[in-house]
């Protein structure tokens, strides 16, 4: 049995903090997981500048809301949910992710919760587990399915690393450079190769 996992920001959608930053205009906001490889890092220094920028949920959301897709990532999706089993790891938040999900055909999702006060700030947030992406392969692996992963920055290599097939999609340079392992695409066309290739199934493109 095999089941495609794959990151969500980079991959299917755009990087939420990065549009979010756009449309605020605090370019601080814009630090993602490819700068900052410590996520726990990352987050505290985003909480911070919301809640000192008091931007509240509903205001996120309502961003994230004009957010779509990236071009042709729903067709890929219907493409690859046709031939293997999907499963979205991302390091979002359920109630940021809920918009896109919708327009994606709601995926199956894991991903972390956030904490929000009586006046709508973020306070907090919730980590699913540690290494939350890696674990999930290292589960599904426990019960005999093949893991084929795709993802674009360093929250996924661990990902990567554990599935038995991982795949790069729109990598900077600086990761495909220090992972030259994991086969490296720019198109979803050529990712479909890549998870024809994985497949110890012969299908089709
Ligand atoms: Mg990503």
């Amino acid at each position: 049995m095999e089941i495609a996992c794959l990151d969500l920001e980079g991959v299917l959608v755009p990087e939420i903090w990065v549009a979010l930053a756009d449309e605020v205009g605090i370019a601080a906001l814009k630090r993602t997981t490819r700068d900052e490889p410590d996520y726990d890092v990352l987050m505290r220094y985003r909480l911070d500048i919301l809640r000192d920028n008091s931007l509240t949920l509903n205001g996120i959301r309502r961003v994230i809301d004009e957010l779509e897709p990236l071009d042709g990532a729903t067709e890929f999706l219907g493409w690859l949910k046709e031939r293997f089993q999907v499963i979205i790891l991302s390091d979002t938040f359920y109630v940021f992710a809920q918009s896109l999900m919708k327009k994606l055909g709601f995926p199956t999702l894991m991903c972390h919760e956030l904490e929000v006060d009586d006046n709508d700030f973020l306070v907090g947030y919730k980590l699913r587990q540690a290494n939350p992406k890696r674990q999930a392969v290292v589960a599904l692996k426990s019960i005999y399915y093949k893991t084929i992963a795709a993802g674009d920055s360093y929250n996924d290599m661990e990902m990567l690393k554990e599935a038995d097939f991982g795949i790069l999609f729109r990598a900077p340079q600086q990761v495909i450079e220090q992972y030259p392992q994991f086969p490296a695409v720019e198109s979803y066309e050529e990712l479909k190769i890549q998870f024809v290739r994985a497949s110890n199934r012969d299908l089709l493109i």
